[in-house]
């Protein structure tokens, strides 16, 4: 029975390896998609800001109460995967509690820790989902938020569901466990009785030794085959942020959130007309694209801040376009990014690594003209993002394709763009006449 338990146990182990590898191997390419950009210079700032912004969540505790709630499901979730190295060896080996004999005394203090940890995960998540479910914050709401209706609203409650199940199965694990051990079943170790689920243990009290081993065993497999499929599906979540906070912190943005970047050669053709620089007569005049129309056309790093967004929604809840009743919604331009290029992504493993024409792009069919306008460029959402992710860079260069590719601004838009052009100044009188204003003057 015992090797039938192991066999089982590798094989789930393999399967779940092998489907969580595949999916990262696709989201790295789907990510590589993007144009180079960069990112590697200043590396010691690069270092200080991953430690102070994704270890030390310190965007989160803007708002301090959240930012501590937060902070537990965080800490709990790394710190109780160390628990899971344990079960992950006793599945292998077919052992119990592998570690108890080797750490002593130090083996239950852990226990309590991670017990501790469990229970502040499990309290937290309910909050979370009295939070959005029934207190019902207004940027969690998809009645308020079109963007968050359908999976978006499943994913959130799923995941904390799923916590909450996985904690329970824990604590209650251990407490089928300690009342064996105080039955002097010599299978399960004298461990102690721990702190948190030792309340836990007279439910199980009245529990024949045979039906305590069997919730023990079934607990110890929803447990850790919890785990093994959370692993999975955080690769198709929102959660994915998990991991993604760390390098997309690293690769952030170091310059002033005001410097917006410029096209070179367009920068270029205007020190030109300006006299400032003389045309270079060996440069190409080759330019692929103005701006970005598909995700393609975006960089690396844009499409990283896509798998990174958490979709909490604080970028659009400061977005002054957003809060005027506006169609723009700064989470929106992210979850569209990361739909876009799943779509991509499956139209090229579906055609053996490359893309097929399907006659769509991010911009129009799911980004409009529309919710580009919009923007104010105040940077409001770049500034209140907790993962230092930018939705402003990928309207800025969607809008560039819009106006320098597809002509599409509105009229007073065009007048001053003609203005620029012709004038130097956005508007309608000659360079000639710029110090008219001055004369009669001393
Ligand atoms: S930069 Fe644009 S999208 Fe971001 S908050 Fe300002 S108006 Fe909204
Ligand atoms: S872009 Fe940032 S602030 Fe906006 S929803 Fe995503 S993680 Fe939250």
């Amino acid at each position: 029975m015992q090797i039938i338990q192991q066999i089982l146990f590798i094989i789930a182990l393999g399967v779940a390896g092998y489907f969580i590898s595949k999916r990262i191997g696709i989201i790295k390419k789907t990510i590589q998609l993007g144009r180079e950009e960069n990112r590697t210079d200043n590396s010691s700032q690069r270092w200080a800001t991953m430690f102070r912004i994704a270890l030390g969540q310190k965007k989160m505790f803007d708002r301090p109460v959240v930012g501590i709630m937060h902070f537990v499901i965080y800490v709990g979730f790394v710190l109780i995967n160390v628990e899971v190295l344990e079960i992950i060896l006793d599945g292998i080996f077919g052992t119990h509690r592998l570690f108890a004999p080797f750490l002593g005394g130090i083996y239950s203090s852990l226990i309590n820790f991670f017990e501790f940890l469990a229970t502040g995960v499990l309290l937290v998540c309910v909050v979370f989902l009295i939070r959005r479910n029934i207190t019902k914050v207004e940027r969690l709401q998809p009645t308020r938020h079109r963007e968050l209706n359908g999976f978006p609203v499943i994913d959130a409650n799923t995941i904390l569901f799923a916590e909450i199940i996985l904690m329970t199965a824990l604590l209650t694990m251990n407490a089928a466990d300690s009342v064996l051990q105080d039955r002097g079943n010599e299978h399960y170790h004298q461990v102690g009785t721990f702190a948190f689920s030792g309340f836990l243990k007279p439910i199980f009290t009245s529990f024949s030794d045979t039906g305590l081993v069997a919730y023990e065993r079934i607990a110890w497999w929803l447990h850790i085959l919890g785990i093994l499929a959370f692993g999975l599906y955080v690769t198709y979540s929102k959660h994915l942020h998990i991991f993604l906070a760390f390098p997309n912190t690293y690769f952030a943005n170091l310059e002033p959130k005001g410097e917006m970047p410029n096209m070179p050669e367009v920068t270029k053709e205007v020190q030109i007309m300006l006299g400032l620089a003389q045309p270079d007569a060996t440069a190409s005049t080759e330019i692929a694209r103005f701006g970005a129309k598909d995700v393609k056309d975006l960089s690396w790093k844009n499409l990283m801040d896509s798998y990174s967004c958490t979709e909490c929604g604080r970028c659009t809840a400061a977005c002054p376009a957003n809060m005027t009743g506006k169609a723009l919604s700064p989470r929106k331009i992210m979850m569209d990014t990361r739909d876009r290029l799943e779509e991509v992504g499956k139209n090229m493993s579906d055609n053996g690594g490359n893309f097929v024409d399907d006659g769509k792009s991010l911009y129009g069919d799911y980004i409009s003209a529309e919710e580009l306008r919009a923007c104010t460029t105040c940077n409001a959402c770049v500034q209140e993002c907790p993962i230092l992710i930018s939705p402003l860079d990928i309207i800025l260069q969607l809008r560039r394709y819009q106006i320098m590719e597809e002509s599409d601004a509105p009229a007073s838009w065009n007048a001053m763009f003609s203005n620029l052009e012709n004038n130097q100044a956005p508007w309608k009188f000659s360079p000639n006449d710029r110090f008219n204003w001055a004369e009669g003057l001393k």
